[in-house]
């Protein structure tokens, strides 16, 4: 679909919205560090999968060619520890948990990187890098490990806006007494009897954590990319570190644009907030929630939050997304089968979606949808132009059952815009009748329940209340309340 590029976008370097400018016209490298694979994932890791597959699709969807590259850590602490206590190779544990990701990921609809590279298969890559840290003084050895200097980095904390000295008074007196300097970190570390070790010019051990990023990002996007992306929670010293490796190393600037996701919090029953940990007891993983919600509706959860906005869990907000995907589908069953009836030619199954540039009366969702989608990615008010073309194909489908065979054109159209805006979203890939086959019985009812408050709105709309009433008694027969709000009318099973 052809549209201006004018995308603004949130850099946390600098901290203000601006206007994203790539490196080359067209073509857009980027990085997102991925997860340690020593156990299942959690809401936190579907989270920052599901914004940074956004916003690769979305930046696909606007034309340009985009390489993502996704790393794994196998090798850690944590690895070790586990694959130690399970009395198994470590590479028993990676292999198992990188394919439980990889599942976890199909089943949100999150796209594999075009990259995945592993740590343990860059050594070369993270040993030539250290190599030049030390020939330029930016590393040191101590105690057999190696270790990154920071105060000879003199932009080190430009990413966190604060320097050397603030970030020294915030960091925990760390009890290593090889450092030089409190904020310095390891970049090769010795091995300890009975750890995996790989030889280097330093002898025996492994890489330390940040080394990795910047070794595998220089390999497979140059030493200057456009867009590096992880969670807030690894801005600092994370990010930090990465930056004072990489750039330190080349000696040239490296990421243009630094993208954080915000944190995912713990609604409690009191209503209180918590950040999600495995230490408070509320370590939800990915697999739990697929137990109990469809894939797309977990992804729907998360994109109602903008990425940068804390995220809250509850299964209220779950069951909010439920509804709210439940209403999309329903919206493109009810299509389906008014079409269908009406004009057999026409199909509304979204196969094929046109790729027009003018959607004729449906171009100012369109317009509002890429509009919301070009202010930094605010998915919140994208999906909202969804909900409003579902709501306005449900207004349109008992004129074309009334015989205003025209409406059935707008209609059509309306279904392919729909469909074609949510797969920017990695949303409504499925055929109605099947997503609602798979939430059961209860979810085949769903349609008939919005098709049946549709009929009762435009009862009251024509000023018809003996008929809306009647609606409404139906339906509270069936056991389902309704709630008349500003924002529409809304439902629940007793
Ligand atoms: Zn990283």
């Amino acid at each position: 679909m052809k549209k201006d590029f004018k995308i603004q976008i949130f850099n946390s370097m600098g901290r203000k919205k601006e206007p994203l400018v790539l490196r080359e016209p067209g073509r857009a490298g980027l990085y997102v560090c991925g997860v340690t694979v020593y156990d299942y994932c959690h809401i936190g890791h579907a989270r920052v999968m599901v914004v940074f597959d956004i916003i690769v699709r979305y930046l696909r969807a606007c034309g340009l060619e985009v390489t993502y590259v996704r790393n794994f850590t196998d090798i850690d602490d944590k690895i070790i520890q586990r694959a130690s206590a399970l009395n198994i190779p470590f590479q028993q544990l990676t292999e198992q948990f990188i394919a439980a990701f990889h599942a976890d990921m199909e089943a949100l609809g999150v796209g594999k990187a075009d990259v995945e590279p592993r740590a343990t298969e860059h050594l070369a890559e993270m040993q030539a890098m250290i190599a030049s840290l030390l020939a330029k003084g930016l590393a040191y050895p101590g105690g057999g490990d190696i270790f990154y200097a920071v105060d000879r980095f003199p932009a080190y904390g430009q990413l966190s806006g604060k320097n050397l000295a603030e970030l020294q008074s915030g960091s925990r007196v760390d009890v290593d007494t090889h450092k030089r300097n409190p904020l310095d970190f390891v970049l090769w570390k010795k091995a300890k009897p009975g750890e995996p070790h790989w030889p280097s010019p330093w002898g025996e051990g492994r890489p330390g954590w940040h080394i990795e990023c910047s070794a595998m990002s220089g390999k497979y996007l140059g030493t200057a990319f456009d867009i590096h992306g992880g969670g807030m929670d690894l801005l600092f010293p994370h990010h930090e570190n990465e930056i004072a490796q990489s750039e330190g190393s080349t000696g040239q600037p490296w990421v243009r644009y630094w993208l954080h996701n915000g944190f995912v919090n713990v609604l409690t029953d009191s209503g209180e907030r918590e950040k999600m940990s495995k230490s408070l007891g509320n370590f939800s993983t990915i697999r739990d929630l697929l137990a109990h919600y469809p894939g797309e509706v977990v992804r729907l959860f998360i994109l109602n939050s903008h990425y940068r906005s804390p995220l809250d869990f509850s299964t209220e907000l779950l069951e909010t997304a439920r509804h709210g995907m439940d209403r999309l589908y329903s919206a493109l069953a009810g299509a389906n089968k008014a079409l269908q009836a009406t004009a057999p030619d026409r199909t509304a199954t979204g196969e094929t979606v046109p790729d027009r540039e003018e959607w004729g009366s449906w171009a100012t969702d369109a317009a509002h949808f890429f509009a919301a989608m070009d202010d930094d990615f605010n998915t919140p008010q994208a999906i909202a132009v969804l909900f409003d073309i579902a709501k306005k194909i449900n207004r349109a489908i008992p004129l074309l059952e009334q015989g205003q065979a025209e409406t059935g054109a707008e209609i059509q159209t309306g279904v392919d815009l729909l469909r074609h805006l949510a797969a920017i979203l990695g949303l409504l890939g499925d055929d109605p009748d099947h997503y609602f086959h798979r939430q059961g019985e209860e979810g085949l009812a769903d349609v008939e329940i919005d098709r049946l408050i549709q009929q009762r709105l435009d009862a009251r709309q024509a000023r018809d209340f003996p008929a809306a009433d009647r609606i409404r008694q139906q339906l509270q027969e069936a056991g389902i309340t309704l709630q008349d709000t500003k924002e529409g009318t809304t439902w629940r099973r007793a």
